[in-house]
């Protein structure tokens, strides 16, 4: 089976276009890389310098509040004695600052000395929660982790010690946060809340989230030990993070001095890397011309350094036909390689064709005489006779040729041959009249569409002229022969053959040197 090869410029094409594609495609994943990391990098400073900023803030908000609690436990010092103080000092403490959700006078025994309006039911009653105990044995400001307050609420608890002038420990002032009503962490932090999947939220020195723009997020603990831990050392930073449920994201994160907590500051990373993909469209949609007007120039490249090289395989393909070399010749060789290959296919083909021409030659022409031979004789005659074309046989005999070769030998015998030959070449005239050599030192003229007379005419010059010229051997030769037309003579063309040689054996019986015409009685 004959299976199509591949050609050079669908090889050099597709090279092309593929290392092309790469190159473009390459430079775009370069490209994306490269934005993707400034996305990264750029989103990973901007959630730490927020959380630096939303952690200074709630450290101003705390200290703020610490200084409030201070100055009503300085003021109920001054007062201890008088309970309308102490009650008139909370409520303004409460309808003044609304910053924290209840607040409480606490003696060192637990004691719920006083209590803001929305917990009066307190009043009077013994507080022993953990969170109670811790503020009592703080004696200095306190910022409670997250607890379960009596009311079933998360909340923390900020507290002042109160002592007397004289230096007696007298309990504490402090304020509950509920962490999941609206509170003050929510008013300081909340309206900073981004609605693309952002989100802020304060965890302690535990992980405990304090504060978060989700509301059921809150009093959960975080899993991420790193940004704990780092809280924990008050340290702030920013880091690339993946949640429980597998989602990555940056995190800025920044402690809240005061009371050594943490903002942490999240952004989901496909949100962050979302302009990088947008970028990517875009750098790829704007360098689409490029791409296509690249193919295009590589396409006409490969086509016009191909052209050479086709245009050879075309015409090696055609090389039986004559035609192919004058087109090779034309083929545009205008690189080394191209040019080499056509010159060593034209040589090829120069000598292909003097071989063929050799062997044409040596197939239709006589060696000895350069006559027609008489195989190509026939084939002529056949084709005259199809095309029912007249003709007349001429049929040439030297006499006694035999003692001619006993007498002057072989070589000289062939000299006399030639010597015919050449007087019967200069006899004929154009196409239509052929000399052929028929075998020894028999000659044939075979005259196309010529009348007897004028044949008979020819006949008798060559007679005339051997005998009357010298030949190879120094004296004259002579001939004899036999002349008939067809179809004057007979319709039969191989009948015609023997009708002439017989005319010429007539000629040599009558004492040779002569012309015989056959006689139409004969026939
Ligand atoms: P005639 O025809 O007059 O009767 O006598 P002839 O001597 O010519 O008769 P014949 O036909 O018997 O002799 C032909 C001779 O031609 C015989 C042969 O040696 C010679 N001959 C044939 N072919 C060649 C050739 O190629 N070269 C040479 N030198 N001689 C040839
Ligand atoms: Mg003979
Ligand atoms: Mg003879």
């Amino acid at each position: 089976m004959f299976k199509q090869k591949i050609t050079l410029l669908q090889l050099l094409s597709g090279l092309m276009i593929a290392s092309t594609i790469l190159i473009f495609g390459s430079g775009l994943a370069v490209n994306y890389n490269v934005t993707n990391k400034e996305f990264v990098s750029q989103s990973l400073d901007t959630n730490k310098m927020y959380a630096s900023k939303l952690a200074d803030t709630a450290d101003l908000y705390l200290e703020e509040m610490m200084q409030l609690l201070q100055f009503s436990a300085s003021k109920i010092a001054q007062n201890y004695t008088d309970e309308k103080t102490r009650q008139n000092e909370i409520d303004h403490l409460a309808n003044q600052v609304r910053s924290f959700n209840s607040l409480t006078v606490l003696t060192t025994d637990y004691e719920v000395l006083h209590t803001s309006i929305n917990n009066s039911h307190l009043q009077g009653s013994k507080l022993q929660t953990e969170t109670a105990k811790e503020a009592i044995a703080a004696q200095k400001p306190f910022i409670s982790t997250p607890f379960e307050t009596v009311t079933n609420k998360l909340g923390i608890f900020l507290s002042h010690p109160i002592f007397h002038e004289d230096g007696r420990y007298l309990g504490v002032v402090g304020g509950t946060i509920y962490l999941k009503e609206n509170n003050a962490l929510r008013t300081i932090l909340g309206a900073h809340y981004y609605r693309d999947g952002s989100f802020v939220y304060v965890i302690d020195r535990e992980g405990f989230i304090l504060y978060h723009d989700d509301f059921e997020k809150i009093g959960s603990k975080v899993t991420n030990e790193t940004i704990i831990h780092r809280i924990s050392e008050y340290r702030s930073g920013a880091s690339q993070i993946t949640g429980d449920d597998g989602k990555r994201s940056i995190a800025g994160y920044a402690s809240i001095q005061k009371a050594n907590w943490g903002v942490v500051s999240e952004r989901p990373y496909a949100q962050v890397t979302a302009p990088a993909t947008h970028v990517l469209k875009r750098t790829a949609l704007s360098s689409l011309p490029f791409i296509v007007i690249s193919l295009l120039i590589i396409l006409l490249t490969a086509k016009f350094i191909t052209k050479p090289l086709r245009s050879l395989a075309t015409l090696v393909e055609q090389t039986s036909q004559n035609t192919s070399a004058e087109k090779m010749k034309n083929v545009n060789d205008w690189y080394y390689e191209a040019h080499q290959m056509k010159l060593s296919i034209m040589k090829s083909i120069g000598s292909f064709q003097e071989q063929v021409s050799y062997y044409h030659t040596k197939s239709v022409v006589d060696p000895l005489t350069g006559l027609t031979n008489r195989r190509t004789m026939d084939d002529l005659l056949d084709r005259w006779i199809e095309e029912k074309s007249a003709f007349v046989l001429l049929i040439i005999d030297l006499d006694h040729f035999k003692n001619v070769n006993d007498t002057y030998g072989h070589a000289v015998g062939d000299d006399v041959l030639r010597y015919l030959a050449n007087m019967m070449t200069e006899l004929v005239e154009g196409e239509d009249e052929i000399c052929c050599r028929y075998g020894g030192e028999e000659f044939v003229i075979l005259f196309k569409n010529k009348p007897l007379p004028y044949v008979i005419e020819k006949a008798e010059t060559l007679r005339q002229q051997l005998e009357e010229t010298d030949s190879p051997t120094g004296h004259p030769i002579t001939m004899s022969a036999g002349i008939g037309a067809f179809p004057l003579h007979t319709s039969a063309p191989a009948e015609l053959f023997e009708l002439v040689d017989e005319a010429l054996y007539e000629s040599k019986r009558n004492g040779r040197n002569r012309v015989t015409v056959v006689t139409e009685q004969e026939q």
